[in-house]
């Protein structure tokens, strides 16, 4: 009898994620929710990291110190002013529930998040890794 494959999934390496299906987040272990996540200023708005009238009057790096001191934020890009969302220290986004392994802020959640696995490192891939 043939062997079963087996693939391992690598997070950091989406030339071995998988082809995604609905229905597949169901069972999974937000691999997705531990890679970096840019989010614009209109995100962190949503997100209520950021005032509306914050946003209209400050340039985005002075938001951006402010966060980066918060802790909210790991990083900014001043080239296309993205924010890159904090990581635990095993990378999972700090607002993913380390127990349910759901999204604390979903219906809030960038809009990166919302086009994933759409658009992204590989477009209709995920890195699906079933939940324990
Ligand atoms: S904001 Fe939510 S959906 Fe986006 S990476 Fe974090 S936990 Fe996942």
């Amino acid at each position: 009898m043939a062997k079963k494959k087996t693939h391992a999934v690598n997070v950091n390496k989406p030339n071995t994620w998988v082809k995604y299906r609905k229905g597949l987040c169901h069972s999974c272990m937000g691999g997705c929710c531990s890679l970096p996540v840019e989010a614009r200023l209109s995100d962190l708005v949503r997100m209520e990291l950021v005032d509306p009238f914050e946003a209209e009057v400050l340039a985005p790096k002075k938001i951006a110190k402010r966060l980066l001191k918060a802790g909210a934020i790991q990083h900014f890009n001043f080239k296309d002013s993205k924010f890159t969302l904090a990581q635990r220290a095993n990378n999972d986004c700090v607002y993913l529930n380390p127990q349910t392994r759901l999204c604390t802020i979903y219906e809030k959640r960038p809009d990166i998040c919302r086009n994933h696995p759409r658009i992204g490192p590989r477009p209709g891939f995920c890195a699906y890794q079933e939940k324990s």
